[in-house]
């Protein structure tokens, strides 16, 4: 119930009105926060862990500083003054700091284990070079030490991190930070962000503050909290001529004439001397937070924890809208954080990332692949790369200045369409004002290549990213043609990553490497479809589930393809079932009995780019804006014409009117046709033809373990794919990347450190065997990575 703590959401709603919450209070508060995660439960089983839990912990100070104490403590250990994660409870602390931010928990379990009391300048100055910048210099992320993945990386000079976008990178505790500095600029952008209905979502589902102006009225209070408490607690004034109510009702109330917002600066700071333009604002807050656990062990006035209990409710709230929470389960889930705009002016500039991702010994990366969205002229996006690779330089320089005989990380860059849903849809072609932006960005791409190659020279990939209920493969395909012939050479797809049904997701993998053309070495982003347990995810489901009847078609139609070819007898059985049903739904969508071979081949040509492939003439293809030579002769290489099925089937396919009977939302068996024992079959056969294809699988632990149908580490794919490798199946050969650092508060020695460490710790492996595992995975992201 401990982790629970700074997600109260009623405490912070009393704290709103100038009302300071009792420890009673609390401890009453987290048992229903707990509650929340599993209403089936009695409450007396609540009651106990609530007994267990909070034993010895009877007042505000004491939960504060003994709670997040023993929080820190379950999970951590010292090395010298290092702090460390423990290998056996990687797992569970990659889940508590979604709850907590790292920087709070592991002051408190400094504040004990690495005491100081000595607050002279010469003894605040030796704790910070000793303890505190080892720990938080770049980032607040620990990580476990473990003596296989410590001799690794010493030997290959960091990891390949070959998934990794550049946006929603910023962990919390820096980018509370920038919250702290710019309120105003951060209630711009959450404006902004607060127009998208999905971001409105997200707020509701968080919080009461229900709009920007109240987030940053908190924001301003969290401010004039440090500023009492510096007060209190360094300068000794102890506030005892006013009540506790008026004190509270002041630091609510006359926000608007709160004279600091232009010139904030952490009081903190200047007792480390650290300026705040170092770029390491940590520090000086893991001071306060030390200084205020060691304040309230020394002097537990409820008074002074319930500032501080104010001032972390709203880290809190920060926290719950950065990072993806356990109860946030789904893409949908994780694209409001990356819509809420709450990172935007953290990420303007990239230099602080490329350190933080590297950790505090700068020895994380040898390789990152980082994403960026491209723009749509030159000029822009020439500026954003100028901009991603300055920040880069300033790592190298950092690295340099640090230690002359370190090996340079490489970087590269791929750069990633977003799919995007159609908000206002065209009569004749699907998704149309996307394909011409992505279109025009991918021409600017090609353009840069041409023209200015020396500042494109490291971007050598192409992908397509975000959520995959917007937007189909096809939709990319001819712009990755287009750059094909351009001359960049590899590919990637996000796919696979979340859906309606298992064969929803295991057709968009096909889809994106059919469609697109991907070629040896081309790879694809997360393929969750193609690991997930099928009987888990059957269960989870339950018997039935809802799907529009043209996605449930489609799903068909490539198991028909998929079957005709597989080896699996009891998918060809399936073969006299697959073909009824398409027929039934044919007629549905097309008010036509197409055979299923002629749906066959309609579906596969959605690949061709339909604005070209509806026109009859050179002509008329000429005036279009995505016309290109070479697309245009693929197309008539297939001699479509407008009397035939396939085209019929193609027209109507994207036919405005006829969409109505594709989008009705119809009820089906979750197993229907296929149980879950034969679903493993179509993954195994998508496996197979992967491998066949050489196409390599990108896989990002914690992003999959939230998003992908999971609800801890245990049920990760990559333990299917381990086994099935071990038992002789054909598998494509699999990469690790972190996907989003911030939104999953994690860097790549995290990521194979929570594969290594769950292998040990569940007794599944030994430590040699589960450092082969991290190996083998490194190694192929040094044979697939993208230069
Ligand atoms: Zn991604």
């Amino acid at each position: 119930m401990l982790r629970h703590l700074l997600s109260d959401e009623e405490s912070l709603s009393w704290y709103g009105l100038g009302k300071p919450s009792r420890a009673d209070e609390v401890i009453r508060r987290l048992l229903l926060c707990e509650r929340l995660g599993n209403r089936k439960m009695p409450d007396h089983y609540y009651r106990l862990q609530q007994e267990n839990d909070f034993d010895e912990l009877k007042t505000l100070p004491d939960l504060l500083r003994k709670g997040l104490f023993r929080l820190g403590d379950q999970h951590l250990e010292m090395h010298n003054n290092r702090i460390h994660v423990q290998p056996n409870r990687l797992n569970e602390w990659q889940q508590l700091i979604t709850f907590i931010p790292p920087l709070v928990l592991q002051c408190a379990f400094l504040h004990i284990k690495r005491p100081f009391t000595d607050l002279s300048a010469p003894g605040l100055l030796a704790y910070k070079n000793d303890v505190l910048l080892p720990n938080f210099k770049y980032t607040a992320l620990p990580y476990p030490r473990v003596p296989q993945i410590e001799s690794y990386l010493a030997s290959n000079k960091g990891f390949h991190d070959l998934h990794m976008h550049l946006n929603g990178a910023t962990e919390t505790d820096m980018t509370w930070q920038d919250h702290l500095l710019v309120p105003k600029k951060i209630y711009e952008e959450m404006t902004q962000g607060f127009r998208n209905a999905k971001v409105k979502e997200q707020f509701e589902q968080e919080s009461r503050l229900l709009e920007p102006r109240k987030y940053f009225k908190h924001i301003l209070i969290a401010r004039k909290i440090k500023t009492i408490l510096y007060d209190i607690v360094i300068l000794g004034r102890n506030r005892s001529g006013s009540s506790v109510d008026a004190i509270f009702l002041a630091l609510v109330n006359d926000l608007e004439s709160d004279t600091t917002v232009a010139t904030y600066e952490n009081p903190f700071s200047g007792l480390i001397h650290e300026d705040p333009a170092s770029g390491k604002p940590m520090l000086a807050e893991a001071l306060f937070y030390i200084q205020m656990f060691n304040y309230m062990a020394t002097q537990p006035r409820d008074f002074v924890a319930a500032l501080f209990h104010f001032y972390l409710l709203i880290l809190g709230l920060c926290n719950r809208l950065l990072v993806q929470q356990v109860h946030q389960y789904g893409f949908e889930q994780f694209q409001k954080h990356t819509l809420n705009g709450l990172r935007e002016i953290s990420e303007k500039q990239y230099r602080n990332r490329f350190f933080q991702l590297h950790g505090n010994e700068l020895r994380n990366l040898c390789f990152l692949e980082g994403r960026f969205s491209p723009k749509e002229t030159e000029k822009e996006t020439l500026n954003l790369l100028t901009s991603i690779n300055s920040g880069w330089d300033k790592l190298k320089v950092g690295i340099q200045q640090s230690n002359a005989q370190v090996n340079l990380p490489e970087l590269s860059l791929t750069a990633h369409f977003i799919k995007k849903a159609e908000t206002d849809p065209d009569d004749f072609i699907r998704f149309l004002q996307l394909r011409f932006s992505v279109w025009k960005k991918a021409k600017v791409l090609a353009l840069l290549k041409k023209n200015n190659a020396k500042f494109v020279e490291n971007v050598v990939g192409i992908d397509a990213a975000s959520s995959e209920f917007d937007t189909p493969p096809e939709v990319f395909a001819p712009a990755f043609r287009l750059l094909r012939r351009k001359k960049f050479d590899h590919f990637t797809f996000h796919a696979g990553e979340d859906f309606f049904h298992l064969i929803s997701g295991m057709r968009a993998v096909f889809e994106a490497i059919e469609f697109n053309e991907l070629r040896t070495g081309d790879r694809i982003g997360h393929a969750t479809a193609l690991g997930l347990a099928t009987r888990q995810w059957c269960d989870a489901m339950g018997p039935k589930i809802l799907i529009r009847q043209g996605e449930w078609l489609d799903n068909l139609v490539f198991c028909y393809h998929l079957c005709l070819q597989s080896s699996h007898i009891a998918l060809k059985k399936r073969m006299p079932e697959l073909i009824n049903a398409i027929q039934h739904y044919s007629w549905e969508i097309y008010r036509h009995y197409y055979s299923s071979a002629v749906l066959e081949r309609a579906w596969l040509a959605r690949k061709l780019c339909p604005v070209l492939l509806f026109k009859d003439n050179v002509a008329d293809a000429r005036l279009t804006s995505v016309f290109d030579e070479d697309e245009w002769a693929q197309i008539r290489s297939e001699g479509f014409s407008p009397a035939d099925d396939v085209y019929q089937i193609l027209f109507h396919y994207h036919l405005k009117t006829n969409r109505a009977h594709f989008d009705k939302i119809i009820s089906i068996d979750t197993e229907e046709i296929f149980p879950s024992d034969e679903l493993e079959l179509v993954q195994k056969d998508m496996l197979a033809y992967m491998h066949r294809k050489e196409i390599v699988i990108e896989t990002l632990p914690t992003s999959n373990v939230r998003i992908g149908h999971h609800y801890d580490y245990a049920t990760y794919q990559l333990w299917n794919w381990l086994k099935w490798s071990d038992e002789g199946i054909p598998m494509p050969p699999v990469v690790v990347g972190t996907d989003d650092t911030g939104i999953f508060a994690t860097n790549i020695l995290n990521e194979f450190a929570n594969i290594y460490c769950y292998l040990t710790s569940s007794g599944k492996m030994s430590h040699n065997k589960a450092i082969e595992v991290v190996a083998k995975l490194d190694h192929n992201s040094s044979v697939y990575k993208f230069i």
